[in-house]
């Protein structure tokens, strides 16, 4: 099946149409019509080469909600008409320790990215900014009702990876929890720790978001361009989510945090962080990871959005307006997520 979509054609170059080949629906496949597809920081990342070389072009796009339209023959989680979406991640090897713990995007054979990975029928993966896509029925979601579509694909990347580590880092009530950076992660992890009760500041680096920060549930709100904010919050947080796409000062985050407390980077800047040992050690506190989550905790994700009406805040925007949007999302300039409707892709 040949397809409209919108590729990048090598690095740094601007994206463009691009007719992609989807491959057959298999016994255990679903084909989706997509109807929109979120733009992660992540797809500039890859399309500009920062995480190195690619295999252009490159379709990018890992936050797809679409309707599906066709389903293989041993097909039983999802029926035609079912509204649906598709993650960072189509396919695991489904045997290893971490896809049997539902913890499928560590798999140890590595997991099928959406786009730019090598698929398990060795083609290259092309991701949601196109009209269709085939995926394996295992690594769809349920999209509940209730959600509206354009605000429902952030959640199947931005959502999940902030949703992820909020939960394992127990914000709740009584949880003093800080977001660096409100973007598109940022924005999702306000929204989604309130929702869980925890106390949220968000840390920007100005005060021109405020009002949108405390709109969407954060209790207070700082620019970390101002050094008192350090001095002032210093040994506060239980929990810090960074989402920041570029290198920050660690050392200054981590004397944030309380004693036990643990800052968690979801931000993937290509250079390394630094730290020093003393700003972990002087308060027994980690610096840990998180990538994604696993496709239980993905469902269960879009079932607490569903339940506390939560999804992202978008900018629909039309395919040919796809360049635009990411030279805004470089300068920190979307609010809060740029979702390109698929149906301008004719
Ligand atoms: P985004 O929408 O661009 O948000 C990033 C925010 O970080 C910006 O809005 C800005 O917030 C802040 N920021 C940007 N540059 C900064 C700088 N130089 N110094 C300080 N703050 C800065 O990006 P996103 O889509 O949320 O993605 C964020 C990062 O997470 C990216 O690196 C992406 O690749 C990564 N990511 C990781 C995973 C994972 O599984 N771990 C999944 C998805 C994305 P303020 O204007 O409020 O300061
Ligand atoms: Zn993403």
């Amino acid at each position: 099946m040949r397809v409209n979509a919108y590729a990048a054609p090598a690095a740094g170059q601007p994206l463009a149409p691009i007719v992609i080949e989807r491959r057959e629906v298999g016994a255990n496949d679903v084909l989706i019509e997509i109807q929109y597809a979120g733009i992660c920081h992540s797809d500039i990342h890859t399309v500009n080469g920062d995480w190195g070389p690619q295999p252009f072009p490159v379709v990018p796009g890992h936050e797809i909600v679409g309707v599906v339209t066709e389903i293989g023959a041993d097909v039983t989680r999802h029926s035609v008409g079912d509204r649906v979406g598709v993650g960072c991640m189509v396919n695991s090897c489904g045997e290893c320790t971490n896809c049997r713990g539902g913890d499928e995007q560590y798999c140890q054979k590595g997991m099928v990215g959406t786009y730019a990975a090598t698929d398990r029928d060795g083609t290259t993966t092309q991701g949601g900014y196109s009209t269709h896509v085939v995926v394996d029925a295992d690594y769809v979601l349920s999209v509940p009702d209730g959600i509206d579509g354009a605000a429902a694909a952030p959640l199947l990347c931005a959502g999940i990876t902030t949703y992820a580590p909020l939960r394992r880092w127990g914000a709740g009530p009584g949880k003093k929890v800080a977001v660096v950076g409100l973007g598109g992660l940022g924005h999702m992890a306000v929204k989604l720790a309130h929702a869980m009760g925890a106390e949220v500041t968000v840390l920007s680096q100005s005060l021109k978001k405020q009002e949108d920060g405390l709109r969407l549930g954060a209790d207070d709100y700082y620019a970390t361009s101002d050094p008192s904010t350090f001095e002032h919050l210093a040994s506060r947080f239980d929990l810090i989510i960074n989402t920041v796409s570029a290198r920050i000062d660690l050392d200054a985050y981590l004397g944030l945090l309380a004693v036990d407390g643990t800052l968690v980077n979801v931000g993937a800047p290509p250079e390394p962080l630094s730290v020093n040992v003393f700003s972990l050690i002087g308060g027994r506190r980690s610096f840990a990871g998180s990538m994604i989550g696993g496709i239980a905790l993905t469902q269960e994700m879009l079932d607490f959005c569903a339940e506390h009406e939560l999804g992202a805040e978008v900018e629909v925007i039309a395919a040919d307006q796809v360049n635009e949007a990411y030279e805004r999302v470089l300068a920190s300039d979307v609010r809060y997520r740029f979702v390109i409707d698929t149906s301008t892709l004719v």
